[in-house]
């Protein structure tokens, strides 16, 4: 397995005032940290050419997983490429794979080269560092792992490192696939840990990232690691064998691509919250099963107060990790069932399903109050926003999306209009007699009846 990472790293800004990318003009650490993985995966280069013993087998061996790679970056490049905030999975580790078992570690170093030349060619081209690091992080781990392999059967580091002939039959045995397994687990592991150690020095706070590992991508990994074996185990036998391969792979990675592609798709990628229309697709049906069944739910407009002085002051990609953070932050205050989607500019919607009026607003005013205590920092200066919500209750305040939407967005202008960082509902039954509906820390007015 691979993992493309797209970390939002944080951003540096010049005396100036302009703010610069990271990497090379970007944080020290990061730089120290990519230089240390492409230097050791050099120098284990160096040691590991120095030991390995040639032969015409292995290289064609060697370029046949190779052409097996290109065939699948090739069969799936016209899909695209997914642009998740996170961790993106992909299946070339069943190439990777068959080269840390069959081959001598040397080559599970060299094996990233082509394959991630040809990806930055034949694919959407990302920075180069990043490639290059990346490429680094496969070949190190998987070289590890290999020489892990072959000292195990080899009964020694030398033999491990030279990558004895003999550990190969063992693939034919049971212990030999059960240790096989484990070996390109750990290289699955050590990879993440690798490409992970980056995105955390690019972006301490992991605002907007998706885990490391959730059930989603444990699958992958592991049918990643069953099909790398067994193209191993068919490889051992024949290397004809991977022609009747090479499809199945193919039509996997297609599959893996295609399901990303379709996330991709629904999601917002600068905070991967839902986009406008996926929230309001759901948000409808949610909606309309609530008028059949009887049932609650509610709408939230979150709009970031004085959005535009953070971008002005600061940036807009430092504006940019700001909308991250309030996007985090909102979800985490959310239940499972509950939608969240980013509205569009600095705006985000939320629907409650099965909240009453007062349930809504006691959600409204958590969001409201966890966001204004959020700091993220710029240039070691903590940086807060605050947030206005409008809310609007099915059956109170309308009976569709629309006119659910129009009535919180109203809600949402009374909460400017009267001083922003508070909740507000439509005027109408649902506020205290003659008081503004509407609430901010202070308490100035107070809650509906029933919250
Ligand atoms: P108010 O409290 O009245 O909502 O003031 P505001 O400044 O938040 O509202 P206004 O509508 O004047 O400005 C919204 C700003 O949001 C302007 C725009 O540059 C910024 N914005 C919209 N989308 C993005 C984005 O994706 N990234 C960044 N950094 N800024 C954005
Ligand atoms: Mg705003
Ligand atoms: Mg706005």
């Amino acid at each position: 397995m691979s993992i493309s990472e797209k970390p939002t790293a944080p951003i540096e800004r010049a005396p100036d005032g302009r703010s610069r990318r990271p990497i090379l003009q970007g944080p020290g650490r990061l730089v120290v940290y990519m230089g240390l993985v492409l230097l050791t995966a050099l120098f284990l280069f160096g040691m590991a050419f120095a030991m390995t013993e040639f032969s015409a087998m292995d290289l064609l061996t060697f370029v046949a997983f190779v052409a097996g790679a290109a065939i699948c970056v090739e069969g799936s490049r016209r899909l695209g490429v997914p642009t998740p905030a996170g961790f993106n999975r992909d299946l070339l580790g069943a190439w990777w794979f068959p080269v840390v078992l069959l081959l001598p570690p040397l080559y599970s170093l060299i094996i990233p080269i082509p394959v991630y030349l040809l990806l930055q060619q034949r694919t959407r081209q990302t920075l180069v560092h990043r490639r290059v690091f990346t490429a680094a992080s496969v070949g190190l781990s998987s070289f590890l792992v290999s020489v892990t392999w072959y000292s195990v059967w080899s009964g020694s580091l030398v033999g491990g490192l030279r990558g004895d002939a003999e550990a190969v039959e063992a693939l034919a045995s049971g212990p030999g696939v059960v240790v096989a397994l484990l070996c390109c687990a750990g290289f699955t592991v050590l990879n993440t840990l690798i490409v992970a150690g980056a995105a955390r020095i690019s972006n301490p706070s992991r605002h907007g990232m998706r885990p490391l590992w959730d059930r989603e991508a444990v699958t992958v990994d592991c049918v990643e690691l069953c099909v790398g074996v067994t193209i191993a185990i068919l490889a051992h036998l024949s290397l004809y064998l991977l022609v009747i391969a090479v499809p199945p792979v193919l039509l996997l990675q297609r599959s893996l691509l295609y399901q990303q592609l379709q996330m991709a798709v629904r999601t917002d990628p600068k905070t991967g919250l839902l986009n406008a229309p996926t929230w309001e697709q759901e948000a409808s049906v949610e909606i309309a099963r609530a008028r059949s069944t009887r049932g609650r739910a509610a709408v939230l407009i979150v709009d970031i107060d004085h959005f535009k002085r953070v971008n002005d002051t600061h940036g807009h990609l430092f504006g940019d990790q700001v909308l991250l953070g309030v996007a985090t932050t909102i979800a985490q205050q959310l239940r499972q069932s509950d939608l969240l989607g980013r509205f569009g500019g600095e705006e985000f919607v939320v629907l409650l399903p099965g909240s009453d009026t007062g349930e809504a607003w006691q959600a409204a005013e958590r969001l409201r109050s966890q966001v204004g205590s959020m700091e993220i920092t710029v240039d070691n200066v903590p940086v807060s926003v605050t947030i206005s919500v409008g809310v609007a209750v099915v059956g109170e305040h309308g009976n569709d999306l629309v006119e659910l939407l129009t009535a919180a967005d109203l809600a949402l202008y009374r909460a400017k209009e009267t001083g922003r960082n508070r909740v507000c509902m439509p005027a109408g039954r649902t506020a205290p007699e003659g008081r503004i509906p509407g609430s901010r820390s202070g308490g100035e007015v107070d809650p509906p009846s029933g919250s």
